[in-house]
């Protein structure tokens, strides 16, 4: 057995897999393999975990052996010593089994450390504290992890050192506390165990490496094992590595780099450097980190070496890495490398020109790219004309894009509460915390005077799509006394400024915005999208603007024009209103053709703006209550144009008040109790259509929709309505119009008797809307109150009005669908709901072979994305 491998140094074990390795282990290999300085190490394999277990928990010789065979190549690779007195040689040893499994297994940092090596230590770093530091937390973890003796005495012993130096902070305890507390440690282990804690680093290191391995039998791990089925033969591996230190002086320093701008995705290394400082002084955004020029400037040939290094690993992983770096006297380590997070432009940007660099296909880069993240692409910006006039009182880092003008609020509460005041606001900190988030969310843009393109606001705000500016270094935000002080001025609450966060500049006053415009890169992420999707993309737009909208967006037609809408304006909404309390059908009939013609007109525009497309109108849908005034005096008012009593009016305004108005004299119950509604908009729909076709000489085919229908007799009836009217028009007219009528699928019963609904259906259109209330049985209109608490209580990971219940509702609309398709094979069936703009449903609708989603205007590229990923992904299949 002695002649077989245990340990394997990252140089040498590329390629020998997960099984053997562990992931952490495949990964430094292959970071290795490719050839970027990463703080040398080994890695103990899973195998030696077996063998410690067959052999009644404890490492045979000649596995021990091979371990201080492998720490001797890395002193002499490294230059260090192991325990030494001189540069000494310290580790980490670290888990990492096939399958991550996050915090469930131990970690020793620190380790090398003994009261010789502390000392040097300390003098390298000329940081006694640091070293100390150190130093206390390696015994803390020896003891607890490699004994197994809780932590909390020594907890307890730092505690009441705080406390009688009367501190709060660990930081704010001195090289000297440090020291004394390692003392006490060191007294306690000796206490409890019963011998002095092991200066001998061989010794810590075979100890600490049998800790990890004993550690995958800990309870914890075996729980998360049997949760996420991971075998427990696999066993861990575990990783033997150099630690390093960024804060040993000023040939030393830390620093992150993107390889490719995380905010433009402009194809330049974006990176930042602190001198002499450690990765977690980046990260806080305690101190505002250095641009990368720095380090060209001051050690021209680390950074080449850098520069070297970030372009391999990006051609390498074949994507935009995020990598953090340290660099140890003078001598450059990658301590991690990982796919970028970035905005949304840069995503677009990133992705076009790897293809364009031939490191990815078509089809790889649509499927890298958030279609959610579109959204935030369709930023406002400020008018450049106005820009151009204006000098910046200051200017930050451009942390994500946009332009957000408002008043300053300077704690993230104030901005949560003047924000629900109706407020807009700009929320102006030192920096942020997580606590700020909600204020973050709520906040038109955030501007921090502290902080790099890494720290919290940037990353948080990024990640939201927000407006941010951080850094902004010569402002001074005095959160106390609630003022931005700035170039000799100061800024209080009600002032108003202006950010923009693609420039990061700030303005003082407001600045008029302007809607986006679409960049090549987007342009051509929609052609290839087209290219792979086999969803078509409709449009849910009620006025001719809202098409426009759509249409330059994309949108292939309209799957539903919700025509309530258009009864609200002034002079529509009193004869709507004399329609719905009259009595007879004289009257009823009289109101409708008042507003027949406004009603035509609409129609007429929309057809127009989608000359050339599918355009669905919806007969009315909601309950007529809707429609009626509750104010007294809007009643008294209503009830003198009527000439009719105010005690008549509100009697049937009370005749009309339902009590589950979802589920009420609504879609086309309306329609079946007063079919003179139908046949205005039947009238409205088709004559608008023949004279389109007149005027433009254009086909329409109008597409008219049946709401909530729940029966095959239903459809029939109100179809029959509509298919009388519109014969009687067309003929008269002399002209030939296609039109169809169809029906939306949106009450269960309707979807278990699509077979008999289709017979007499053109198309289906789901209205996943109602479906979902429907089936769920919650109102659409109450239920946000109790959904956080299904959330909160894990019975709900997602909120079924958002992104389609497969399960339930997907259910039903997939029964449907090939009921439908049976019974007629020339049924067209698309989506009207909102989760026709969702991107996870969509994949669902593509799966189940609909025609087409109808969403929104602005969800429309999303649409279109996430409907070529999901043709991607199901091809793939
Ligand atoms: C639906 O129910 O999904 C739908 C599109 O109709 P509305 O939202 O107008 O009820
Ligand atoms: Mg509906």
């Amino acid at each position: 057995m002695a002649n077989k491998k245990y340990v394997y140094h990252f140089e040498e074990s590329y390629g020998l897999g997960k099984e053997l390795l562990g992931g952490k282990g495949a990964g430094l290999a292959e970071m290795t393999h490719v050839g970027i300085a990463i703080p040398g190490g080994f890695t103990v394999s899973t195998e030696a975990c077996n063998l410690y277990y067959q052999n009644k928990k404890s490492l045979p010789d000649y596995v021990v052996e091979e371990v201080y065979t492998a720490i001797k190549a890395l002193e002499k690779k490294t230059g260090k010593n192991f325990g030494g007195d001189k540069n000494p040689l310290l580790v980490s040893v670290r888990s990492g089994a096939r399958a991550s499994m996050p915090g469930m297994m131990d970690t020793i940092l620190n380790l090398g450390l003994n009261d010789i090596s502390v000392e040097a230590l300390a003098s390298e770093t000329g940081n006694r504290r640091f070293a100390m530091d150190c130093y206390r937390r390696f015994i803390l973890m020896y003891t607890n992890v490699v004994r197994g003796y809780p932590r909390n005495e020594m907890d307890k012993m730092l505690d009441d050192m705080k406390e009688k130096k009367g501190v709060h902070l660990d930081t704010e305890l001195d090289a000297a506390d440090l020291e004394k507390l390692v003392k006490q440690y060191k007294e306690f282990y000796k206490k409890v165990i019963g011998e002095d804690f092991p200066s001998d680093a061989k010794l810590q290191l075979i100890s600490a490496i049998t800790a990890v391995f004993r550690s995958w039998d800990n309870e914890r791990a075996n729980i998360y094992r049997k949760m996420h089925h991971i075998p427990y033969e696999w066993g861990t591996a575990v990783n033997v590595q150099l630690m390093v230190f960024g804060n040993k002086g000023d040939t030393s320093g830390t620093g992150v780099a993107f390889s490719r701008s995380p905010s433009t995705g402009e194809r330049q290394i974006f990176a930042e450097y602190l001198p002499n400082a450690q990765g977690e002084d980046v990260v806080a955004g305690t101190r505002t980190p250095l641009h990368i020029d720095w380090l060209e400037e001051n050690f021209p040939v680390v950074f080449k070496q850098f520069q070297d290094t970030v372009h391999l690993m990006e051609k390498h992983y074949r994507d935009m890495q995020d990598m953090e770096f340290t660099v140890e006297e003078g001598k450059l380590y990658f301590l991690q490398t990982r796919n970028g997070k970035r905005t949304a432009a840069a995503a677009l940007k990133i992705a076009i020109d790897l293809i364009d660099e031939g490191l990815i296909t078509e089809e790889e880069a649509i499927l890298r790219i958030d279609p959610s993240a579109l959204d935030s692409l369709l930023h406002l910006s400020f008018d450049p004309k106005a820009l151009a006039k204006l000098k910046e009182i200051v200017s930050g880092l451009p942390a994500s894009p946009g332009a957000a003008t408002g008043k300053l609020a300077f704690t993230a509460k104030e901005a949560d509460e003047r924000v629900a005041k109706g407020e807009k606001v700009i929320l102006v900190r030192a920096e942020t915390s997580p606590e700020d988030i909600s204020g973050m969310i709520a906040a038109e843009g955030i501007l921090t005077m502290r902080g790099g393109m890494t720290s919290h606001a940037a990353v948080v705000a990024r990640g939201m799509g927000k407006t941010c500016i951080v850094g902004a270094s010569a402002a001074v935000i005095d959160e106390e006394k609630h003022e931005l002080r700035v170039g000799g001025k100061t800024y209080g609450r009600n002032d108003v400024i202006s950010i923009d966060g693609t420039t990061g500049k700030v303005y003082a006053g407001a600045i008029d915005l302007v809607e986006p415009t679409m960049t090549a890169d987007f342009e051509r992420v929609m052609k290839l999208s087209d290219k792979f999707r086999r969803l078509r993309v409709r449009t849910n737009a009620d006025t001719p603007h809202d098409a426009q909208i759509a249409r330059d967006f994309g949108a292939e037609g309209i799957g539903l024009t919700r025509t309530e809408h258009m009864f609200f304006d002034k002079e529509r909404i009193f004869h709507m209103r004399k329609m719905i309390l009259s009595n007879t059908l004289e009257a009823r009939v009289e109101a409708l053709n008042a507003i027949l013609p406004f009603q035509e007109q609409d129609f007429y525009e929309i057809y127009l703006a989608m000359l050339g497309m599918n355009v669905t109108v919806r007969l009315l849908d909601p309950p007529l209550h809707e429609f009626l005034p509750t104010e007294e005096e809007k009643i008294v008012e209503l009830a003198k144009a009527l000439h009719m009593s105010v005690e008549a009016v509100k009697e049937r305004i009370s005749f009309l008040h339902e009590f589950n108005p979802m589920m009420g004299h609504r879609g086309c119950r309306l329609a079946v109790s007063y079919p003179e509604i139908a046949v205005m908009q039947a009238t409205a729909i088709i004559n608008a259509a023949l004279r389109v076709q007149k005027d433009t000489g254009k086909q329409i085919h109008p597409e008219i929709m049946i709401p909530l229908i729940l029966d095959v007799k239903e459809l029939r009836y109100v179809k029959q309505v509509v298919v009388d009217t519109a014969e009687k028009l067309i003929a008269k007219s002399g002209q030939k119009l296609d039109y169809h009528v169809g029906t939306m699928i949106e009450i269960p019963r309707a979807t278990l008797l699509a077979d008999e609904i289709a017979q007499e259906a053109a198309f289906f259109s789901f209205g996943t809307n109602d479906l979902t209330q429907m089936t769920y049985g919650f109102s659409r209109d109450d239920a946000t109150k109790f959904i956080p608490d299904y959330f909160e209580k894990k019975i709900f990971e997602q909120d079924p009005f958002q992104t389609i219940d497969v399960k339930g509702v997907g259910k039903l609309v997939e029964t449907a669908v090939k009921l439908g398709r049976a019974a007629n094979k020339d049924l067209h069936i698309g989506i009207c709901g909102e989760h026709g703009g969702d991107p996870n449903s969509i994949t669902f609708f593509d799966k189940v072979g609909l025609d087409y989603v109808s969403c929104s205007p602005f969800r429309v590229p999303v649409a279109r994305l996430a409907a070529a990923q999901a043709a991607i992904m199901h091809k793939k299949k």
